[in-house]
């Protein structure tokens, strides 16, 4: 079986673009590969951040992803800070990685922009980290969204610059692109984010959505219930499309939202309903793990066992390549 990496940060709660751009994707890729999925708080210290809630931050959404349907016994979800392998081919790695190409990257050059008081090396050594966390499981499946296709370009790399100098070690990822890349936010300006409060929640009751979801922006043509729309250029619409599995009753929306069949809060209605057949259950999964939190920590501390030991034949086979001392020879 192959072995497929990925990871998340833990920003404090989940919403439903984390669930339709990629967690939903995981589900199902879990049973095909070997899975490591990692809530990775290395790469959160990177921006400004409080170091009080950084533990509980990556515990909930280690819970929430049990609640999403990672599978407890079989996918190895585990907090990338417990596992200090990572960090340690990142050093390793960064002494073969030319500074340009760093330098080069989007993310860099976007986060360096937003985050012009803290531009730390860390943020420049993000793809590294990256790599490290993929390479050190030798991973080969990368469930991403386009933005990180080129960190996955750029781990393919590193992999093949190691594998010269020191030989055959690791494989070549590829990317497995979602089927969903990007989700927008609910002020259909820009893409769902918990900094940019544009996001439903996917423990938020079915009140706190509506809410958001009854003053949304729609398609700017509906001005009065008897106006057709193109549900094409509304981002209600493209919430439709995730949360509605059946295709005539996407069509039904769409066809209501061109001849004027149904009003924009019939459509808001509609959505909720198909929403909340999604969230109900994790919520549900989500208040029954809330009560075994123990038993949860418990799984994430043999999960981390088994990456410490996984990470450390990898890091002892690498260091037996580049001559260096193993730890086990001191
Ligand atoms: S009917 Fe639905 S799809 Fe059409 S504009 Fe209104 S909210 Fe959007």
């Amino acid at each position: 079986m192959k072995v497929l990496f990925t990871g998340i940060q833990p920003t404090g709660l989940l919403h439903i673009g984390n669930y339709y751009g990629a967690i939903r994707n995981w589900l199902d890729l879990q049973y095909k590969y070997d899975s490591y999925i990692s809530v990775v708080d290395l790469h959160a210290i990177t921006i400004e951040y409080d170091p009080k809630d950084m533990r509980d931050n990556s515990f909930e959404l280690a819970l929430g992803l049990f609640a999403c349907g990672l599978d407890l016994k079989k996918t190895k979800l585990f907090i990338q800070s417990e596992v200090p392998g990572h960090a340690e081919l990142t050093w390793i790695f960064n002494t073969i990685t030319p500074l340009g190409e760093l330098e080069r990257m989007t993310q860099f050059k976007d986060k360096a922009k937003q985050h012009r008081k803290n531009v730390n090396v860390g943020l420049l050594d993000y793809p590294v980290l990256q790599a490290a966390d993929i390479l050190i499981y030798k991973g080969e499946i990368v469930p991403v969204g386009e933005d990180q296709v080129q960190h996955v370009e750029f781990t393919r790399e590193v992999a093949r610059r190691f594998n010269a100098r020191y030989g055959d070690t690791f494989p070549e990822c590829q990317a497995e692109l979602t089927a969903t890349p990007r989700v927008m936010g609910i002020d259909g300006d820009s893409k769902m984010s918990k900094s940019k409060g544009n996001f439903i929640g996917i423990l938020e009751s079915r009140e706190d959505i509506w809410e958001k979801l009854a003053p949304a922006p729609t398609d700017p043509a509906r001005v009065k219930r008897s106006d057709p729309g193109t549900p094409e250029k509304c981002n209600i619409y493209s919430y439709h499309q995730l949360a509605t599995p059946e295709p005539e009753l996407t069509e039904y929306v769409a066809e209501g939202c061109r001849t004027a069949g149904i009003g924009c809060l019939d459509c808001k209605r509609k959505l909720l309903e198909n929403l909340m057949k999604v969230l109900d259950p994790i919520q549900e999964r989500y208040a029954t793990l809330s009560t075994k939190k123990g038993e949860v920590r418990d799984i994430l501390d043999r999960n981390a066992d088994v990456c410490r030991k996984v990470s450390g034949q990898t890091i002892l086979e690498v260091k037996e390549r580049m001559g260096l001392t193993p730890i086990w020879k001191i």
